[in-house]
């Protein structure tokens, strides 16, 4: 059944195309063509249209990153987790903070670092005001890799859970079922 659905979808056009570019081009390490989608999408995405916004600016600092321009990468880190701020998603600010500082720290960037430490560690509340999280126990339930319409890169620490066996796509929003 499941190699059913990945004939299906092989050969149906993406409805994100331009997305699943970008996802594409981060994996053959075409770092630089992938921010500037990155960033054109993530700035498109502040207006609504479907997309989102947070994750796309989190993706286009790590294309800086990985293209060896941190200097271009922080504001994008910075937005990426501000928009997470402001919508309350601190599960995801603490996930997608923790893997963004130990990213700079393998690339000895320490002041880059210490700053979205900070960004992080003022910004949640004490762990005991934080909402209890919703979705499932995710250690049980397996998610694709990938986003099937987008393509993107999925993880089950980072996504916004529809229901016990479906969470959100981070990038596009569509849902994400469980394997
Ligand atoms: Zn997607």
């Amino acid at each position: 059944m499941r190699q059913a659905l990945g004939r299906l979808f092989q050969g149906t056009a993406s409805p994100f195309p331009a997305l699943r570019r970008a996802h594409e081009m981060m994996s053959l390490g075409e770092y630089a063509q992938a921010a500037m989608t990155f960033e054109q999408l993530a700035c498109a995405a502040e207006a609504p249209n479907g997309l989102r916004a947070p994750h796309l600016h989190l993706q286009a600092g790590r294309a800086r990153l990985l293209n060896n321009q941190p200097a271009a990468a922080l504001p994008h880190f910075k937005r990426g987790l501000e928009l997470l701020i402001e919508n309350g998603r601190y599960n995801q600010v603490y996930r997608a903070g923790q893997r963004i500082v130990q990213e700079l720290k393998l690339r000895g960037l320490e002041r880059e670092a210490r700053e979205i430490a900070a960004l992080v560690g003022t910004s949640i509340p004490a762990i005991a005001d934080m909402p209890t999280e919703r979705g499932p126990d995710v250690a049980a339930v397996l998610l694709p890799t990938h986003c099937e319409s987008c393509g993107g890169p999925v993880r089950a620490t980072e996504v916004e859970w529809l229901d016990s066996r479906t969470a959100e796509c981070p990038y596009c929003g569509s849902p994400v079922r469980a394997l």
